[in-house]
């Protein structure tokens, strides 16, 4: 039935970059005999699923949706897709993303945009676009995103699906390509909190093969799932629902606030603050680490070789030329600047200060809440076009998600009502570092 919804869909939405339509039917069977002997059970057992473009999969394409990756194929598989497929997932296929996940449209994409399946005129958000979309068309039970500032989040909210970006170091990054090492997680991209926080119980997991994984004793996500808010201290900032907000997004947001009310949580206002440094503080950040970590594609260890070239330094500089897009181009020499020696205290350093500060603001907001409640999103999703023009512009609609990331902490989007223009529209729950339980249990009382 998924497959035959890839077909329906594809022509117009391009959620994938890869569909593996052999695979999935020998691995369905597969699981189906594993199902059979009653070896196999679990929920996840036989659902298909879409693992997005960064993700490497042993013998599956993996592009990060770029031209110097268009004909990599990796030799091993990613310690997530693993648990996956050891719970009996089906592996459908690998899904479309802005350029090494650097975006909030899927427009960068080397191999076209993904339109969102609400309405084709607009984006479906990014830079996991193309798992939200095809999430949200049913073109697979659940997908795979990755969210370094917000890219689970945003293009959840976009599309109307959940998206789950968990406390860093909770799931392994073991073969997700890397885009900001330090911010980069792995995270479900759902239908709704039940299954995230199901899809979430087989990722979850401690791996050797990354360092900053961590051994977590509470696995059963599930259990929090009841309905019950009772008591629960929810806080909104006031940082977040003024200037530049749309007023059908803060509306939705105070009636999230409302229902969460209504079933006994405790909601108040109160002052974040470190708010307008967020930004800022991430684009060194993000870029500075991103650009050490594209130095490793140089047209010689993967991917994309220039055909003509003179000279050793002629070869990278050409494969790299004609490899990367102008966002990504855009990226490593932001970067390279902010490291580089005369610039790495102005910049660098200051922004990683700046991020401590953030932390700071977050911890103290945590010993008053359980959880933050806010927009994902200033905006419902925007047409195409429009925002692949002006940069600044779209980093600035980054502006609730990435703090998330600079502070480590879980963030779950769920979605919640339409705009006019019949859109929809995602609220945002935050909770400290490892209390994914508290935007479980606020998410399943407001969905
Ligand atoms: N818009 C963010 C960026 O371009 C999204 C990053 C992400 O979460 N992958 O950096």
């Amino acid at each position: 039935a998924v497959l035959g919804q890839i077909k329906a869909m594809e022509p117009e939405l391009n959620s994938y970059v890869t569909i593996d339509e052999e695979g999935a039917l020998k691995q369905a069977e597969e699981i189906q005999k594993r199902i059979e002997s009653g070896e196999l059970t679990g929920p996840l057992a036989g659902v298909p699923a879409a693992v997005k473009d960064n993700i490497c999969i042993e013998g599956l394409k993996t592009t990060c949706s770029s031209k110097i990756l268009s004909d990599f194929v990796p030799t091993y598989t990613a310690k997530a897709v693993e648990n996956l497929k050891q719970a009996g997932a089906v592996i459908i296929g690998k899904t479309n993303m802005d350029e090494f996940a650097m975006g909030s449209t899927t427009e960068t994409s080397a191999f076209g945009v993904t339109r969102n399946p609400w309405n084709p005129e607009h984006v479906p958000g990014g830079s996991s676009g193309g798992s939200c979309a095809a999430v949200a068309a049913a073109e697979c039970f659940f997908a795979l995103g990755s969210d370094t500032g917000g890219s689970i989040r945003q293009p959840a909210s976009f599309c109307g699906v959940t998206g789950l970006k968990p406390t860093y170091g909770t799931i392994s990054r073991y073969g997700l390509i890397a885009y900001g090492s330090s911010l980069d997680q792995i995270g479900p991209v759902a239908k709704d909190v039940t299954d995230c926080a199901a899809i979430l119980e087989v990722l979850a997991s401690h791996d050797e093969k990354d360092s900053t994984s961590v051994q977590r004793e509470d696995h059963e996500f599930t259990k929090y799932l009841t309905g019950e808010v009772k008591g629960l201290k929810v806080g909104i900032p006031a940082d977040y629902m003024g200037k530049g907000l749309d007023p059908e997004v803060k509306e939705a947001v105070l009636k999230a606030a409302k229902v969460l009310e209504e079933k006994g949580a405790v909601v108040e206002t109160f002052g974040l603050g470190m708010v307008e440094y967020a930004i800022p503080a991430y684009y060194v950040i993000a870029s500075a680490e991103a650009s050490s970590n594209l130095s490793r594609f140089d047209g010689v260890k993967y991917g994309y070789r220039a055909k003509e070239y003179t000279g050793l330094h002629g070869m990278y500089k050409k494969s790299r030329s004609e490899g990367f897009g102008p966002e990504v181009k855009r990226r490593i020499m932001l970067g390279s600047f902010v490291l580089s020696s005369g610039y790495y205290d102005a910049y660098y350093l200051k922004a990683l200060k700046t991020k401590a500060l953030i932390k700071k603001a977050f911890d103290e907001a945590f010993s008053k809440y359980d959880v933050i409640l806010g927009p994902a999103a200033p905006t419902t999703a925007p047409r195409l076009g429009e925002s692949l023009s002006d940069p600044l512009k779209m980093y600035l609609g980054d502006i609730y998600t990435i703090s998330v990331n600079l502070a480590g902490l879980p963030g779950l989007c769920v979605p919640f009502g339409t705009d006019q223009k019949g859109l929809p529209i995602g609220v945002q729950l935050i909770a400290d570092c490892f209390q994914e339980k508290n935007i479980l249990r606020a998410g399943f009382a407001v969905e």
